[in-house]
């Protein structure tokens, strides 16, 4: 998969053009898989903040990029054009987020559920909270 590609069919799509902070936005995505906000301005230090922030919005808005709940915060990522879907399991202690494997019978499962409801689910996030490996001791 060559996510440059998608990232340029989709700027194209939306007639929005490709800048010097939209790449290193989505470098600094690509990089890092999940970023708050903070990190993502540190990590395009050169950039202006408030561009880092118009970019993001709308890059949200093309689905080149969601925001993962993270406690009462959230982080970003790159969205499902870029990324397999997967869920998080985030340490309330340290922050951290756990990408979680893939599992096909929890998928059909939270449809089925959806379905008996006669709810068209068309997209989840499912977060799951505790404590990571590290922070048990
Ligand atoms: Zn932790
Ligand atoms: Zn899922």
């Amino acid at each position: 998969m060559n996510t440059q590609r998608i990232l340029e069919d989709t700027l194209r799509t939306a007639r929005q053009s490709m800048t010097t902070p939209r790449q290193a936005v989505f470098d600094a995505l690509q990089h890092h898989r999940s970023l708050t906000m903070r990190e993502l301005v540190m990590a395009c230090a050169h950039i202006n903040r408030a561009t880092i922030y118009r970019n993001v919005e709308l890059f949200e808005q093309l689905g080149i990029v969601t925001r993962i709940p993270n406690g009462w915060k959230y982080r970003l990522e790159l969205g499902e054009k870029f990324l397999d879907h997967h869920h998080h399991a985030t340490c309330h202690n340290c922050g951290a987020s756990i990408a979680l494997p893939e599992d096909p019978s929890l998928e059909l499962h939270l449809n089925e559920l959806a379905s008996r409801k006669n709810f068209k689910l068309e997209s989840h996030q499912v977060e799951l909270l505790g404590l990571c490996y590290a922070c048990q001791t």
